[in-house]
């Protein structure tokens, strides 16, 4: 029988660093514009609003809500196959920013868009990084 290929774990770099680390901490972090005020994710250099290069690290609270969903059934890669059926979300955080995740703790069946959450933090099996998901509130 094959080896099942392990879940694939973030390499952070010198931009997104600061997000990998508040997730092992249980913090959200996220970037937040000093020219224009908006909030940005992923991580960049630059601002996506305005291209400045003044941008900040905040803490998020957490909260939010599901802005669309799918309901995987069949896994892209074997390692996910465990997990079938769960679900993939973008959820817009009450700081102004949306970003991708999977809904835990929830039947696939009860997600609906517009449902409040909030961010959990998910060891992925074989490393120490904490991976940003939700669950709901
Ligand atoms: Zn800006």
């Amino acid at each position: 029988m094959a080896e099942v290929q392990a879940k694939p774990v973030p390499v952070p770099d010198g931009i997104s660093r600061p997000y990998w680390e508040g997730a092992n901490l249980g913090v959200f972090r996220y970037q937040r514009c000093g020219a224009c005020g908006k909030a940005q994710f992923y991580a960049r250099s630059v601002c996506v609003h305005c291209q400045a290069t003044d941008l900040q690290w905040h803490k998020a609270a957490g909260t939010g809500r599901i802005a669309s969903f799918s309901v995987i059934h069949r896994a892209p890669i074997a390692s996910f196959a465990a997990d079938t059926p769960y679900v993939l979300a973008l959820v817009d955080l009450d700081e102004g920013l949306r970003f991708m995740c999977n809904v835990l703790r929830c039947d696939p069946a009860q997600v609906r868009i517009g449902m409040p959450v909030r961010v959990c933090f998910e060891l992925r099996p074989g490393s120490e990084q904490r991976i940003p998901q939700v669950e709901p509130a």
